[in-house]
């Protein structure tokens, strides 16, 4: 199984589903056969509703609501959306088996024509739960259970597990699992994820992981320079946290200049070749074609060390 891990820095709500789901549109235009996980938290009715007319003018005074809008988002304990107030997160996305999750999965089926379950959306409540019906039932003999080993592994075997489960009707796995990583690198209820993801790549290997983080690049009113900095910041405190991203998504409002790519790349560790943009566009559906305008199937797919076995499309 191949995996390709989205992550997000600097605000939330910047697009890391749409991103994800995006990315699993072009590998599966190349023939693959991909499966999706959504991990962790819920962005609030607010992003959801007001989210896509704010990514379409990041000017300042646009940007400061985006950071206020942070204030408010949530990553949360909870088991999954079904007791959660629709005011805060918007209306949950019901699942085939009757799973209630973020909206997210909602994006996952429609953009990879996959049918998802409820354990496509991994939670912090699930797995705490798991880990304390597992000690509550003696199974730990005796052990003192903490977060690192016992809820670290119980994600990784819960993300190991899941991903092999066909979702698009056909038999056997999928070749690859892309997982969301929700809410943004370095809050405090990721910190699990985080490390069980380090591990898991530890343990699958170089080609069979690929990292993207999708960052913001902010241009400030008065100056009118798209700014690398936040990104920078994001991406050193992943890389202390043990990873370091193969890909940077960029979420900006214009295009973004060639020589932001270059600050990007040099001070961020990431090839130029492996910036991506993807720049406000008026409908979601656009941005599998930016991707692929960008030949990012292609570098993605050389990442995973599929070259040999996936077809890129034509760029036209
Ligand atoms: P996250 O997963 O980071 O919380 P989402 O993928 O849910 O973010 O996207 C947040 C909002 O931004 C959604 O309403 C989505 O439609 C919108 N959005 C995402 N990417 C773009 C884009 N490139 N251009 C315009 N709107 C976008």
């Amino acid at each position: 199984m191949k995996y390709v891990l989205v992550t997000g820095g600097v605000v939330s709500g910047l697009g890391k589903g749409v991103t994800a789901s995006s990315i699993g549109v072009v590998l599966k235009a190349c023939g693959l056969r991909v499966t999706s996980i959504k991990i962790g938290s819920f962005s609030t009715f607010l992003e959801k509703t007001i989210g896509p007319i704010i990514v379409l003018s990041l000017s300042s005074f646009v940007l400061s609501l985006v950071l206020l809008l942070d204030l408010v988002y949530y990553p949360y304990l909870n088991t999954d959306a079904g007791t959660m107030s629709p005011f805060e997160h918007g209306e949950v996305f019901v699942l085939d088996d009757g799973g209630e999750v973020d909206l997210d999965l909602g994006n996952y089926e429609r953009f990879l024509d996959v049918r998802l379950t409820r354990d496509n959306n991994i939670t912090t409540g699930k797995i705490y739960q798991s880990v304390l019906d597992k000690e509550r039932r003696g199974d730990f003999l005796g052990k003192t259970v903490q977060v690192v080993p016992h809820i670290t592994d119980a994600i990784k075997n819960w993300v190991e597990s899941v991903s092999v489960i066909p979702v698009d009707g056909k038999e056997g796995p999928a070749d690859v699992c892309v997982i969301e990583l929700g809410g943004t690198v370095g809050d405090i209820e990721s910190m699990p994820f985080i490390e069980a993801l380090r591990q898991l790549y530890f343990s699958v290997g170089q080609d069979n992981f690929c990292l993207i983080h999708v960052s913001l690049i902010p241009v400030l009113g008065v100056v009118g320079e798209q700014k690398t900095k936040p990104t920078q910041h994001s991406v050193r405190e992943l890389r202390a946290l043990g990873l370091t991203p193969h890909f940077l998504a960029c979420r900006s409002a214009e295009p973004l200049l060639e020589s932001t790519k270059q600050k990007l790349s040099q001070f961020c560790h990431v090839p130029v070749g492996n910036i991506l943009n993807i720049h406000d566009v008026p409908n979601i559906w656009h941005v599998p074609l930016l991707l692929r305008n960008q030949n990012a199937h292609h570098a993605i797919l050389n990442q995973l060390d599929l070259l040999s076995v996936a077809t890129p499309p034509d760029l036209q």
